[in-house]
């Protein structure tokens, strides 16, 4: 037995499934996850929410269910992490580690743009989701502009399906046709790093419906007495219903370790996860990965499952001595809600030269149910 300790701090996407490999490579060792909320909450589903076909608890699963396996989840909050010295600081609580995999995903910061938190609601939480659902099933017609504020943001698919999602509940309900739906980006075009065909499959998916779309748009402000949007040196753009994807921020604490780089978040080995110090290793959200087009990696669960695998495997070896494993290859895939239970798919990679290859399925009934298997999957597998 080697008694090591191998702590993973956030039980996310990234952290569950690190911790889950880590124990399974390393039964002799002791996994550790902290997390400051007690439940895992898996937003592959989050999409479900704004339809009214989930409700927030049935996203979520119990962190505290990762004892029985043998992994020891820690609820807490990380406010401190000293790689030097080898620990962490839990709710005022010293705690060493022999190896760390850092998994804090990315902070939400709607308060960072004047107005917003008071204007609409941020469909990038439960609670927001679940208003916004609550909003939908009452309207009766008007303008409703889906805002997304800043770059980056984690699933840049995310904001197009809810555009998707929405048209649809209001045509069931009867009242798109007294509605105008607009999505407001700082994007160029949707899916920037996944290139012009990409881009063009989305915004053909939200024509149809007669979505409209304004990229390169810079939101200052929004006036919530008025409903405006306002935009940097373009007309305001007036709103009965809000919905926004706030900005966007590494964690305090990983930028207080001294961990991040000049954008902000914390530059890995793309394929390795590794980071300037030997035994502690970033992973998900958090991370910069400069792709050789030059565009960054996206911020999507994909990517934190992947980075959270080979991590995982490295870790096992170095601790057992054994030949190192594959690095990630930046193969990801992503599945495009629509909203009549109906999905799309896309897939490729990530790391190709000189640009990511990526193709998209056409959108139909049985990727949608490919994507509610995923989600049990995903439960059964990780709780
Ligand atoms: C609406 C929505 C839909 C999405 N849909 C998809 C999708 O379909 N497919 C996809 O691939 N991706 C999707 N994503 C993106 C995906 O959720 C993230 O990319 C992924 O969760 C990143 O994993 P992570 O482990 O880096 O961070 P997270 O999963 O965000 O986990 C971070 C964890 O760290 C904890 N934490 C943070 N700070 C502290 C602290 N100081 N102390 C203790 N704990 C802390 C948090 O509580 C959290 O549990 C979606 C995101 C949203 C918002």
């Amino acid at each position: 037995m080697s008694g090591k300790t191998v702590m993973v701090l956030g039980g996310g996407i990234g952290g569950v499934v690190a911790a889950n490999k880590l124990h399974h490579l390393l039964r002799d060792d002791r996994v550790v996850v902290v997390d400051k909320s007690p439940k895992h909450s898996f937003t592959g589903s989050y999409m479900w929410i704004l339809n009214g076909s989930r409700v927030g608890s049935q996203v979520e699963k119990d962190l505290s269910s990762l004892n029985k396996k043998g992994i020891e989840f820690v609820r807490g909050e990380v406010a401190a992490i000293d790689p030097d010295g080898g620990r962490v600081t839990v709710d005022g609580k010293d705690m060493g580690y022999d190896h760390l995999v850092v998994s804090l995903g990315a902070d939400l910061d709607p308060g960072s743009i004047p107005g917003l938190t008071r204007a609409g609601h941020n469909i990038y939480t439960v609670d927001g989701l679940t208003q916004a659902h609550q909003e939908l099933t009452k309207f009766n017609g008007g303008r409703i502009v889906v805002a997304i504020c800043r770059m980056p943001y984690k699933c840049p698919a995310a904001p197009y399906e809810a555009a998707l999602i929405i048209d649809n509940m209001l045509r069931s309900r009867g009242v798109r046709e007294k509605t105008e739906i607009e999505i407001i980006t700082w994007e160029p075009a949707p899916m920037p790093v996944a290139g012009p065909i990409m881009g063009q499959a989305i915004l053909s998916m939200m024509e149809p419906g007669g979505i409209s779309y304004k990229p390169n748009s810079t939101i200052n402000s929004i006036d919530p007495e008025t409903k405006q949007v306002l935009l940097e040196g373009a007309d305001p753009i007036p709103y009965d219903l809000l919905f926004y994807i706030p900005p966007h921020k590494c964690a305090q604490v990983v930028q207080e370790a001294g961990l991040t780089g000049d954008g902000g978040w914390v530059p890995v080995d793309p394929g390795r996860l590794t980071t300037k110090h030997e035994n502690l290793y970033v992973i998900g959200d958090a991370t910069s990965i400069k792709l050789p087009n030059g565009k960054m990696l996206p911020k999507a669960g994909v990517f934190a499952h992947k980075h959270a695998e080979t991590v995982a495997q490295e870790i096992a070896a170095r601790i057992k001595g054994s030949e190192a494993p594959k690095p990630y290859d930046g193969l990801g895939y992503c599945f495009i809600e629509i909203g009549d239970g109906t999905a799309g798919f896309a897939k490729g990679n990530f790391y190709a030269e000189p640009d990511p290859t990526i193709k998209a399925s056409k959108p139909g009934k049985l990727l949608h149910w490919q994507k509610v298997a995923f989600e049990k999957y995903w439960f059964w597998k990780y709780f």
